[in-house]
């Protein structure tokens, strides 16, 4: 039987281990809201990673994807998703795309996203794949993320895939009144997800689940140095 890329048999082999990601990695941990359930039944995760990994892109943990950057494990994407509390009219900045998977979750669920990434090959790779993929309302840029994107902002959401040492005042500073902003702080090695909140002027702030990034690395996040 044709078990290539692109044949019948393979899309609904994929389709297969996607429903059973989300039955026992997401849906057994709590993850409740139905639209980013469906999401993350959607998005063809098995072409955001590297061929080689291909038949290894349901499973349960985070994957590399080059240049020393890794695809977060299903769950935490789905968790942080989940987080940001989305509504189909918000417009979401993403920091850190690499693979663009992220990015492509996100933007099943809103109007708009905007996503950072500081290695070159990366945005480009995410870019080119996103594009294929069929996705119109999702813009990669090559910049430090660390800084925001001003000129598109304020944003209603506010996801930062790499882990931060403190919060960046520019994030914080571009959220809309209202808008959340989900980012793992902590050290290189231990982070916490943290929720941060706009609400009529006040800045909320919980520190929620443990969790381990690759680094954000830029003038308000590590320094390139140390890595
Ligand atoms: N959401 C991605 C996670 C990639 S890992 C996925 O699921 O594939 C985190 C990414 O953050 C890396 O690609 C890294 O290059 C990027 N990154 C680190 N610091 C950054 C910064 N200051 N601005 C933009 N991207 C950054």
């Amino acid at each position: 039987m044709d078990d290539s890329p692109g044949t019948d048999r393979e899309t609904d082999r994929y389709a297969a281990a996607r429903e059973r990601m989300v039955k026992k990695q997401l849906a057994r941990r709590k993850i409740v809201n139905p639209y980013v359930l469906e999401a993350m039944r959607t998005v063809p995760r098995h072409l955001f990673v590297p061929s080689e990994y291909r038949h290894m892109a349901y499973e349960d943990g985070p994957l590399s994807i080059g240049s020393r950057q890794t695809i977060s494990q299903p769950y935490v994407v789905a968790l942080m998703t989940e987080l940001l509390a989305l509504n189909p009219t918000d417009r979401v900045l993403e920091i850190g795309v690499g693979s663009g998977y992220q990015t492509a979750v996100l933007a099943e669920l809103v109007q708009e996203v905007v996503g950072i990434e500081r290695i070159n090959v990366l945005a480009n790779q995410a870019r080119e794949r996103l594009s294929s993929l069929g996705y119109e309302n999702i813009t990669v840029i090559k910049a430090d993320g660390t800084l925001g994107y001003p000129s598109a902002a304020p944003y209603d959401g506010i996801l930062v895939a790499a882990a931060a040492p403190s919060v960046p005042q520019p994030l914080v500073d571009q959220l809309a009144e209202g808008g959340r902003l989900v980012i793992p702080v902590g050290t290189s090695v231990n982070q916490v997800i943290q929720r941060v909140r706009r609400k009529e002027d006040q800045i909320h702030v919980e520190k929620l689940i443990p969790v381990r990034f690759v680094p954000l690395i830029g003038e308000h996040g590590f320094s390139n140095d140390a890595y």
